[in-house]
């Protein structure tokens, strides 16, 4: 079952020429995670406004839970739809306790029964006295999402909710905020122009850019497996080449010689092509089919992002971005060979 449809929207905003969101059309099923991910003014925020019903399509139409919302007849003001928003701030009241935060406009009977399961439901029993000002990052965030969740929304909304955390933080509350709304049974729609937010949160990504949908897919798909360059680019990094299909189509003729890969999108021998090769996809080995000059080496932990000069069949020259393992004894200035490992190896379609 679907929890959210949208159909054919588009939303231009009043003094804009371009549309912040065209003939965009998305369904979430019911109980998952989507995020909408892209660059900052690709229409993320403006799509969740719209199934918030904080701004008004110009055209398609958006249901929730199977009942329209908006369309060319129907406008559902955004209180009665059922939804529930955490927004990048947290909008917490500073005024209010922690329990009033949470139960705040929730006058159901249950009321402190419900606050105090929801609560318990993010941790932070104990915590009803406090006031927003003596609450960490991290607690200040389950307060919002509690408080999204308090009235049982039958969607989630949260705009960039990671933002505002420090990096240990922000990795301890992905996991905790998907198994918040996991346990709580809520749909959510999380925007992001972070692609490790996504990848780590989400049941499917939805890569967004200039207001359209580039590729929907799983974490795993939309990585290992990007439709177009822009998505190849965005999401994780890649060197990106011209290509022609081998006669096996299971590899690409490249200036970098054939390219064995394993996904290739049934595409048939001798068409023109991209291939995305990821920086993970070229490790090093002395017998291996590239060979290039390190010009820059930056170390960063668990590896060394290095650039690496090579020169191409057709006399041109190329920066490949390779991960170096940091056992690997090399610096600036040598010279390396690498092979190509098929499995993050993706075929892109000529646009
Ligand atoms: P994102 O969330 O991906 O950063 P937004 O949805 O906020 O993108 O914005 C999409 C486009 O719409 C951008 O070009 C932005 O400048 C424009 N925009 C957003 N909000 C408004 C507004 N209230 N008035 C006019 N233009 C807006």
């Amino acid at each position: 079952m679907l929890d959210i449809e949208l159909k054919a929207v588009t939303k231009t905003y009043p003094g804009c020429n371009e549309p912040a969101v065209k003939n965009l059309s998305l369904a979430v099923e019911k109980g998952s995670i989507v995020t909408l991910l892209g660059p900052s003014g690709c229409g993320k925020s403006t799509t969740l406004r719209l199934i918030a019903g904080f701004e008004r399509a110009d055209a398609g139409s958006i249901a929730l839970a199977g009942t329209i919302m908006s369309n060319g007849n129907t406008w559902i003001p955004p209180e009665k739809r059922g939804v529930g928003m955490v927004f990048q701030d947290y909008a917490l009241f500073p005024h209010l306790n922690v329990f009033n935060n949470i139960g705040f406009g929730y006058k159901a009977k249950d009321r402190n029964a419900r606050v105090m399961e929801v609560m318990e439901l993010v941790n932070l029993k104990g915590y009803e006295n406090r006031y927003p000002n003596e609450l960490s990052g991290g607690q200040q965030q389950r307060v919002a999402l509690a408080r999204a969740l308090t009235r049982r929304p039958v969607v989630v909304l949260l705009d960039e909710p990671f933002s505002n955390l420090d990096a240990d933080l922000r990795v301890h509350m992905r996991v905790e905020v998907k198994r918040i709304i996991k346990e709580a049974g809520a749909t959510a729609v999380f925007v992001s122009h972070d692609q490790k937010d996504a990848l780590a949160i989400s049941d499917r990504i939805v890569v967004m850019h200039e207001g359209d949908i580039q590729q929907t897919g799983t974490p795993k798909e939309i990585y290992q497996y990007p439709d177009n360059k822009f998505v190849a680019t965005f999401v994780g990094q890649s060197n990106i080449l011209e290509g022609k299909m081998g006669k096996d189509e299971q590899s690409v003729i490249t200036a970098l010689g054939v390219i064995p890969c394993n996904h290739t999108h049934s595409l048939k021998a001798g068409e023109e092509v991209y291939i995305s090769i990821r920086p993970d996809s070229l490790e090093m080995d002395e017998d291996g089919q590239i060979e290039g000059r390190i010009n820059e080496s930056i170390y960063t932990g668990e590896s060394s992002d290095a650039m690496v000069d090579v020169t191409l069949e057709n006399g041109r020259k190329m920066n490949l971005l390779t991960h170096i393992h940091p056992e690997e004894d090399v610096k600036v200035g040598d010279m390396v060979r690498f092979k190509v490992l098929p499995h993050f190896v993706a075929v892109i379609r000529h646009d």
